[in-house]
């Protein structure tokens, strides 16, 4: 089997940010990997996830429930696996993903009730990668931030890009809630978290690119 680093977070983190500058840095190192993005928007198997975000099955996150929006974004994540990577994997492949399985259990275990969220996270693992099949990956990187801040980037990145916020964007109490459940979801799982903000302030983004590089390069010496 190959290996599979995962950069999570919850919107507006630097998810995106850091796997450009992670990814740039590998392929200058001349090293050959799979590069995936989570959820594949432009594919037939994100249907429902976009039914979703585009408030289709309801114009409130809470609308659908955990365990049948995790199943859209899992199935999504199975058709990509099957058709895209999964060989190249099998037969050890590194693979780098911006997103997984992991995004389930920081957007979804938000909307359970905080007694019902670790039997709701044990179900997540056991379901993408005991049931599916899909694999387990052997590095998460969890860029933690505080609401206000992912807030004010991701308002300038819809500024910036022209783009629209879906309903779990528009919702803060919503992100709010996820921040909370995604660190909890780190410390249950033992991801690798980045703490993004010092002092009070957003640190720099090469700052925190080093800090990820320094744990991939470890990952791949071993
Ligand atoms: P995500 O993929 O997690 O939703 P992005 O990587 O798109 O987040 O980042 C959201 C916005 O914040 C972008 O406009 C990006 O340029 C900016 N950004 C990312 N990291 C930092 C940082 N450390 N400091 C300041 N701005 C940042």
């Amino acid at each position: 089997m190959g290996k599979l680093i995962v950069i999570e977070g919850t919107d507006g983190s630097g998810k995106s940010t850091q796997f450009k500058l992670l990814t740039q840095r590998l392929q200058a190192q001349g090293r050959s990997f799979k590069r995936l993005v989570f959820p594949r928007y432009d594919q037939p198997s994100s249907a429902l996830i976009r039914m979703y975000l585009g408030g289709e099955l309801g114009t409130k996150p809470s609308d659908v429930n955990s365990y049948a929006a995790s199943a859209f974004y899992a199935v999504d994540r199975y058709a990509s696996f099957k058709q895209d990577w999964g060989q190249w994997y099998c037969s050890g492949g590194l693979v780098l993903s911006d997103r997984y399985t992991t995004s389930n259990a920081v957007h979804q275990a938000s909307k359970e009730p905080p007694e019902r969220r670790a039997e709701y996270l044990r179900w997540l693992y056991e379901f993408e990668y005991d049931r599916l099949g899909l694999p387990r990956p052997d590095l998460t990187i969890y860029l933690d931030v505080p609401t206000d801040f992912t807030q004010r980037l991701m308002r300038q990145r819809e500024q910036d890009l022209g783009t629209q916020a879906d309903i779990h964007e528009q919702d803060m109490a919503y992100l709010a809630t996820c921040r909370e459940s995604g660190r909890a979801a780190a410390a249950f799982y033992g991801w690798t978290v980045i703490d993004c903000v010092k002092d009070g302030a957003m640190r720099s983004i090469e700052d925190i690119h080093e800090e990820i590089f320094a744990h991939v390069a470890k990952l791949l010496e071993e």
